[in-house]
């Protein structure tokens, strides 16, 4: 029996409705995007659950698509918004059998094949960053992969600290000023506070500079504070700047911390032979995270956190639900720890079966096409860029990442106005549903940031883009000088 009557009755019903829907959101030519306020959204979907009495099928099923429809559309070329545009159908397949499936990841006994692929994704991935003994976890995001390095860091020089906490010790994490804001995060929930975390200098490419990294450090030993952690972002969120590991790891030797990189974004290099030695070196680094659902394109979310060393995660993590859920006589038959004694979670879903579905289907060369395709149309954009005198690229672009500016030609305006402009650009884009785009700032000024994300994208495109680009930003010039009349 199902728990509602008036749910379709079978399994087969279900998917016949979500072709439907599939079918009505492919259909449609639509805007990449609606924007508007709480209130004009609600006005275009019925979102309450105050009718008692439950709705039916058919209703569910309009109300799905109308969730679908006023959605922005992450699987168009125009999304450029996040780290990820597109869709993987082999991806979205596994993760819908997932859910079938409703596996849990905890114990072996629960999820054994879902336990096995989990494995397989971590020993591909390790691989690929040079961990050879290496171990590692699936978890909901860079951002808990993040946490997890700092708990692993924190064990390693500390192991009594699991039990007895800080008693007085001051601990010093340091990163640099362009790193992801989970690190502060993370700093705030293992409890060192963000006073703690070190914002380390970057250069004007963006990467962590080595010597104010010593300095940093030898700052806080004077202090008599005790420097365990270093966070080096492997592709940062503005400019997809790598940081500097060897230089990182050395000093991470002299003194004794983790290093730890977080490639939520930029690991993908190591898929390609031309352009993995962007990241060389941090098969040496203690600790790395991936997020599948960034460039891989794996539906949210697919983050994973991966170990140089076996054994780390349970020593950081376990503890706990020997009574009931690990029970002894499963460890005798298995001498490996379960997977629920890594991890930070309970119930953790398999959300490594959608990230070994688009593996399985696209094959290590398919993702080293993807990233190699990519960088090419980065490369040609970078090209088209530099040789229109109305657009200035903020910052070098290593990754697929471009900042940019419009700066109109035949009107000086100066730098605040320009950074407005760019804004407002994006903001216009976003309203004619045309392209989702960010903007964001590095140095003091304010571009168009863009994403190559998308597996489609090609040169015919940005140049029609760029072409929006100008059209758009010469219309608000003059809309705004109207105004000032
Ligand atoms: C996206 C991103 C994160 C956060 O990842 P979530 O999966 O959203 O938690 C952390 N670091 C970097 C560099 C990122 O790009």
């Amino acid at each position: 029996m199902l728990d509602n009557s008036k749910e379709p009755a079978t399994l087969s019903a279900t998917v016949e409705s979500l072709v439907r829907i599939a079918d009505r959101h492919t259909a449609i030519e639509r805007p990449v995007c609606h924007t508007g306020t709480k209130d004009s959204f609600r006005s275009q979907i019925d979102v309450s659950l105050e009718d008692p009495t439950g709705a039916s099928p058919e209703e569910l099923e309009s109300a799905l698509s109308d969730f679908l429809r006023l959605n922005p559309d992450v699987g168009r070329l125009g999304f450029h918004k996040q780290l990820y545009s597109g869709v993987n159908l082999p991806a979205v397949l596994g993760e819908w059998v997932a859910t079938l499936s409703n596996s849990v990841m905890h114990t072996f006994k629960v999820g054994p094949v879902s336990n096995l692929m989990e494995a397989e994704v971590v020993n591909q991935l390790s691989r690929l960053v040079g961990f050879e003994n290496g171990e590692g976890l699936m978890v909901s995001g860079a951002s808990q992969a993040n946490l997890v390095s700092m708990m692993l860091a924190r064990h390693a020089l500390f192991p009594d600290l699991k039990e007895t906490g800080y008693a007085g010790r001051e601990l010093v994490a340091f990163v640099s000023d362009q790193a992801h804001y989970s690190m502060a995060r993370a700093a705030n929930v293992i409890g060192i506070g963000t006073r703690n975390l070190v914002a380390v200098r970057s250069d004007a490419d963006g990467r962590m500079m080595p010597d104010a990294l010593r300095h940093a450090i030898e700052a806080a030993i004077k202090d008599g504070k005790i420097p365990f952690y270093i966070g080096l972002t492997a592709g940062t969120t503005v400019l997809g700047a790598f940081d500097p590991v060897p230089k990182a790891v050395a000093l991470a030797r002299e003194f004794g911390l983790w290093v730890h990189v977080d490639g939520a974004w930029g690991a993908p290099v190591l898929f390609s032979q031309s352009h993995a030695d962007l990241l060389s070196g941090c098969d040496e680094a203690d600790s790395f995270t991936w997020d599948a659902h960034k460039l891989l394109n794996v539906p949210l979310t697919a983050g994973i956190i991966l170990t140089r060393q076996k054994g780390w995660l349970h020593a950081a993590t376990s503890g706990g639900g020997e009574n009931y859920l690990f029970h002894k006589e499963a460890k005798q038959e298995q001498p490996e720890p379960e997977l629920g004694e890594l991890s930070i979670q309970s119930a953790r879903r398999a959300d490594c079966v959608k990230v070994w579905s688009a593996w399985k289907a696209v094959g290590r060369d398919g993702f080293a096409q993807k990233v190699d395709h990519l960088m090419e149309q980065k490369a040609h954009f970078l090209a088209y860029l530099n040789d229109q005198p109305d657009f200035d690229i903020i910052a070098p672009a290593p990754y697929l990442n471009v900042l940019f500016q419009y700066r109109p030609q035949h009107n000086s305006i100066a730098e605040p106005d320009v950074s407005k402009l760019n804004v407002a650009i994006c903001e216009r884009l976003a309203e004619t549903g045309e392209a989702f785009i960010d903007y964001a700032s590095f140095s003091g000024r304010t571009g168009i940031r863009m994403i190559l994300a998308h597996s489609d994208i090609s040169e015919l495109y940005l140049n029609d883009l760029c072409d929006r680009i100008r059209q758009v930003g010469d219309a608000l010039e003059i809309e705004q000088q109207k105004s000032l009349l």
